[in-house]
């Protein structure tokens, strides 16, 4: 199994900025209000986070590092609307067969907090500890008996600022969540949780500066089933050619051809030649129409209906920047 789970990490686990991520999902998925991020040299050697989530019941916590385990999804039919982040039961054991691992937890309406130890993959019986309602993953060490993934890793620099950008993605997309990111002990970013629509804007600019939504367009609309809110920006001379391209699908930031090209296509004729537009768009509709388990790294998706999709993309922002045209 630990061959299997290092194959799988493999995949999804391309350096520390992916640990990251599967992790803060997991404590999204497990409705915390407030996550916590500490990193240590750029995540080589420690990646920590803690929630105030759900937790784990003491009896799943063995099941919850083990291969192919999860409690997001019962059957195959699931798979077809998932409305969590996870669903494939890889990601802990995967983390857990290259590093030095622990995660202790305490689950809602119990008294007692359970750690269990993961070394490279073997896993040692829980034990009790002391801990809030909620969880904390610790990962030291990363591909620490993967020499070859480790001599990969690049600059602490050049790590951290992936979990920046990551953590930056994220906090776009859920901010009533606070979250806390440190690197060396330095607090980075401090972000509270939003309450209002107010302080979903102010969250906005906290990540991607004043300038961006000074020079951007509110869109929210709205037919056919399908959603879409954000800010697009406007080609302004001030503004640095930094990309800032942020598509979210039912909560997921993704990479997708199909959006890529509507965006593209609706900013062709207000850019400015050669300029790259920034936005921060949702999308949402139905999970059924939307296949998320393209990749296991997840931040691929396909949609049922592409060309609705597209169109509806295009027209929504053709008319937004349009209008701004005129
Ligand atoms: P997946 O997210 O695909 O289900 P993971 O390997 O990421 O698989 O996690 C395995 C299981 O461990 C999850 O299904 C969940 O039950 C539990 N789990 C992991 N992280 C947390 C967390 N922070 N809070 C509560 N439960 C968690
Ligand atoms: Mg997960």
């Amino acid at each position: 199994p630990e061959l299997v789970n290092q194959i799988a990490a493999g995949e999804v686990i391309e350096r520390p900025a992916s640990v990251v991520k599967e992790l803060v999902e997991n404590s999204l998925d497990a409705g915390a209000r407030r996550i916590e991020i500490d990193i240590e040299q750029g995540g080589a050697r420690l990646i920590r986070i803690r929630d105030d989530g759900g937790g784990i019941d003491a009896e799943d916590l063995p099941l919850a590092v083990a291969a192919h385990a999860t409690s997001k999804i019962a059957s195959f039919d699931d798979l077809e609307r998932v409305g969590t982040l996870g669903f494939r039961g890889e990601a802990l054991p995967s983390i857990a067969s290259v590093s030095r691992f622990a995660l202790t937890s305490r689950a809602r309406g119990t008294e007692a907090a359970w750690r269990i130890e993961v070394d490279g993959g073997r896993p040692r019986a829980p034990a009790p500890a002391q801990h809030p309602q909620g969880t904390n993953v610790e990962v030291r060490d990363l591909f620490y008996n993967l020499p070859a993934r480790r001599k990969f890793l690049r600059a602490e620099r050049t790590e951290f600022g992936h979990i920046d950008e990551l953590v930056k993605s994220i906090a776009l997309a859920r901010a009533p969540v606070e979250l806390r990111l440190s690197h060396n002990g330095k607090p980075v970013r401090l972000l509270h949780a939003a309450r209002t629509e107010g302080d979903e804007t102010r969250r906005i600019s906290d990540v991607l500066g004043e300038e961006f939504l000074a020079n951007s367009l509110r869109i929210e609309h709205e037919a056919a089933g399908l959603r879409l809110r954000g800010w697009v920006g406007l080609p302004t001379a001030s503004r640095s050619q930094a990309d800032q391209q942020y598509f979210h699908v039912n909560g997921r930031l993704v990479r997708d051809r199909l959006v890529a090209h509507a965006v593209r296509q609706a900013y062709a004729d207000v850019l400015y030649h050669g300029r790259h537009p920034s936005f921060v768009l949702f999308l949402e509709l139905d999970p059924a129409l939307v296949d998320v388990n393209v990749h296991p790294a997840k931040h691929e998706v396909r949609f049922r209906e592409g060309r609705l999709v597209h169109d509806f993309l295009y027209r929504t922002l053709d008319d937004a920047l349009g209008g701004a045209r005129a």
